[in-house]
C-alpha cells in the first residue's frame, strides 16, 4: 500500500472545497515525509490497531495505513467525511471513520477487543483534556504518539526544577515513560500555527501509579500556588497540611516543583489513608 499512489491533500482540499476551521484547532499536515515520520516514531505498526482523533484530510491516516495500521479514525468535523470516504475504500477494510467528539467518544466499545496505540496530531484546544483521559484509560490504550504544541509537550516531559514542571508532567509521568521526540516548526502545517509543535511518546511504564484522580487533586493543591512552600500551598486541600507532609514524608517547606514523582505519589498515598 503506497499512499503516493493517492491524489494529493492539497488537491482534495480543494476539490472538496475544505478549508481549516480555527475554532476545531485545525492545522494540516499535508507532507507525507511528516507524518511518515510520525507513523514511523510509533515503532512497527504492522497488523495493529490504532486510534488517531482528527484526521482531517487524512494525512496521518495515509501514514498510518502505509505502515499497515488498523485504523479507527474519530472526526469532530463533518466536512471531512466525504473527502475520507475514498480512503476507507482504498484501505481494503483497515480503516473505519467515526464521526463525533473525541472527549466523548467509549474507545474501548470502539475496539471491541484487544489494544490500540494512540496517534494523532491533536487539536490544540482539546489536547490537555484527551490526554489525560486516556491516561486515565482502561487497559484498550497501548502507547502513545501525540502531537502538542511544543510548550505543552516540554510540559509533559518535563523534569522536576524546571519551569515546565507542574500538574501535566505528574500526571502524564505517573502512567508513562514520556519522551519529546522531536519538534515540528509552524510552517510545516496549513495554515500556521503561532507555534512550534513537538511530538511526544508516552509508553506504560512497569510500575504506573494506580489513583489518577487523587494525584489530579494533591497536584492542584500544591501548583496552584507553586512558589509557597507545600504546608501553606496544601492549605487549599487541608487545614493540617503540615501533618500530611509528615504522613507523606515530605519537608513542609519544600515547594512544588521541587517534588518528584515518587514524591507526589507519597503524597497521594498519605491523603488516601486519610480518606479511608
Ligand atoms: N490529522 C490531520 C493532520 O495531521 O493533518 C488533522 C489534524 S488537526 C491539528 C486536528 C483535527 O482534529 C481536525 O481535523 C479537527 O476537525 C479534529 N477535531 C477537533 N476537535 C475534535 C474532537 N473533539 N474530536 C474529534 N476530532 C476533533
Amino acid at each position: 500500500m503506497n499512499a503516493d499512489e493517492l491524489p494529493t491533500l492539497r488537491d482534495e482540499l480543494q476539490t472538496h472545497g475544505l478549508w481549516a476551521n480555527k475554532g476545531l484547532g485545525q492545522h494540516f499536515l499535508l507532507d507525507l515525509n511528516i507524518t511518515r515520520r510520525i507513523a514511523k516514531t510509533a515503532g512497527d505498526l504492522g497488523g495493529k490497531q490504532v486510534i488517531e482523533v482528527g484526521p482531517g484530510p487524512g494525512g496521518l491516516t495515509r501514514a498510518l495505513l502505509e505502515a499497515g495500521a488498523h485504523v479507527i479514525a474519530i472526526e469532530k468535523d463533518a466536512r471531512f467525511l466525504p473527502l475520507l470516504e475514498p480512503l476507507v475504500k482504498w484501505s481494503d477494510g483497515q480503516l473505519r471513520i467515526v464521526h463525533g467528539d473525541a472527549l466523548e467518544a467509549d474507545e474501548a466499545a470502539l475496539l471491541q477487543a484487544g489494544r490500540a496505540a494512540v496517534i494523532s496530531n491533536l487539536p490544540y484546544n482539546v489536547g490537555t483534556p484527551l490526554l489525560v483521559k486516556w491516561l486515565k484509560a482502561g487497559p484498550w490504550r497501548g502507547d502513545m504518539t501525540l502531537m502538542f504544541q511544543k510548550e505543552v509537550a516540554q510540559r509533559i516531559v518535563a523534569k522536576p526544577g524546571s519551569d515546565a514542571y507542574g500538574r501535566l508532567a505528574v500526571l502524564a509521568q505517573a502512567r508513562c515513560q514520556a519522551r519529546l521526540e522531536f519538534t515540528v516548526p509552524a510552517r510545516a502545517f496549513t495554515p500556521p500555527p503561532k507555534i512550534a509543535s513537538a511530538i511526544v511518546t508516552l509508553k506504560d511504564r512497569a510500575d504506573p501509579y494506580p489513583h489518577l484522580d487523587t494525584l489530579e487533586r494533591v497536584t492542584a493543591a500544591a501548583f496552584g500556588q507553586r512558589r509557597k512552600m507545600l504546608r501553606s500551598a496544601l492549605r487549599s486541600l487541608t487545614p493540617d497540611a503540615e501533618a500530611l507532609l509528615n504522613e507523606a514524608g515530605l519537608e513542609p517547606t519544600a515547594r512544588a516543583e521541587e517534588i518528584d514523582q515518587a514524591g507526589f505519589r507519597k503524597l497521594a498515598d498519605a491523603w488516601r489513608a486519610r480518606a479511608a
